[in-house]
């Protein structure tokens, strides 16, 4: 039988860990990616380079492939257009749409009845004002092309309105900023029947706006997580999603709210590569194939650490133990701030952080 050919578009770290969970699973990939020597260099069955924009490459790439899936959530809705068999797009164009700007994805969250931050859209010298009447604290956020707190910053009561309307360089939104006690992210996949299946939640720490820890399975109460759970699965049904979402979210004493939306596998997920029966990217590559979602089941509690920048030099040449599982991205530089691996710590299935 021949074996089915997924292709990636992006060649990241992401892309990488599809690729080695599809070779387990009886599945072939194709990645497209402008950068030769990007971290799935080497690690799919095919490698296509080229430039997103390039109509004919694109074409051709999608005409090889039985489904295309994407690892990063800015791949440009032009290039998702150029595909003539948009029904090969797993999950489907509506989950970039939806999230590719933070205004869009509020106001879907915001039709769903699912609680977020208060917000505004950040359109004159007036929204500044009224943002620092009504939120005290905020940080303003670019609308598209964030990640790791990029494009991000503190908004205070104090701050000049006329300075801080100077200094933005691209349509951005003010969020109020939420004393929250706990950040958790909810990793669920959904398959071509919509049947969905939820991972352990686990609780993120984040060092300078970059996750830094995942801890999982965190102790929440059966209500929290049914909140969490029932939230979940209203995004990603409703996106119609195939595959693995991921939806991050604020605990406050009193409530539960979403901060943002990824409409792909995600980095508090890749523990369950060492710690569960399948993996966040095995389980993503199921449901793109068409093939039926897996529950997953706990093996071991874990303890994630992304291994930041110049850290790598502390674990290059270091060897995997029965608790200490290390990835490496294979990242040449090790730029200030840029995720170049990460460990997950084994612990007993009993605990719970
Ligand atoms: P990114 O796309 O960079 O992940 P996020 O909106 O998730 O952007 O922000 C990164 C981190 O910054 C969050 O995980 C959280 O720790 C902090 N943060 C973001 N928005 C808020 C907010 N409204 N209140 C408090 N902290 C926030
Ligand atoms: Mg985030």
């Amino acid at each position: 039988m021949t074996k089915p050919i997924i292709g990636i578009l992006g060649g990241g770290q992401l892309g990488m860990m599809l690729c080695d969970a599809a070779k387990e699973i009886d599945i072939e990939t194709h990645i497209f990616c402008p950068d030769d020597d990007c971290p799935s260099r080497g690690r799919s069955t095919y490698f296509s380079i080229g430039e997103y924009s390039d109509e004919e490459k694109i074409i051709r790439f999608s005409n090889s492939v039985d489904f295309i899936t994407y690892e990063f959530e800015n791949i440009p809705i032009k290039t998702i257009d150029f595909i003539k068999d948009q029904n090969k797009i797993r999950p489907g164009k509506q989950s970039l749409l939806l999230t590719q700007d933070r205004l869009t994805e509020k106001r879907f969250l915001d039709k769903l009845n699912i609680p977020i931050a208060p917000y505004k859209d950040l359109k004159n010298i007036d929204d500044i004002i009224s943002a620092q009447n009504e939120f005290i604290n905020s940080i303003v956020k670019t609308r598209t092309l964030g990640y790791d707190g990029k494009g991000q910053f503190n908004l205070r009561q104090s701050d000049d309105p006329n300075k801080v309307f100077n200094r933005l360089v691209s349509k951005s939104i003010i969020e109020k900023r939420i004393p929250f006690e706990l950040e958790v992210s909810v990793i669920i996949g959904r398959d071509i029947n919509n049947n969905t299946a939820i991972f352990p939640i686990g609780k993120n720490v984040h060092e300078n706006h970059i996750l830094k820890h995942t801890f999982s399975p965190t102790n929440l109460s059966k209500n929290q997580i049914n909140q969490l759970v029932d939230y979940s699965e209203k995004i990603v049904t409703e996106l119609n999603h195939i595959g693995v979402l991921a939806v991050e979210f604020f605990i406050t004493k009193d409530q539960i709210l979403v901060n943002e939306i990824a409409p792909r596998v995600h980095n508090s997920g890749h523990w369950t590569i060492d710690a569960c029966s399948v993996s966040q990217f095995k389980q993503h590559m199921l449901c793109v194939s068409g093939r039926e979602i897996k529950q997953p089941l706990l093996n071991n509690s874990a303890h994630m650490i992304n291994i930041i920048g110049e850290e790598i030099n502390d674990w290059c040449g270091k060897n995997n133990t029965d608790e200490l599982k290390i990835h490496l991205y294979n990242k040449k530089e090790a730029k200030k701030g840029r995720k170049m691996g990460h460990v997950t710590e084994l612990f007993d299935k009993g605990k719970i952080f």
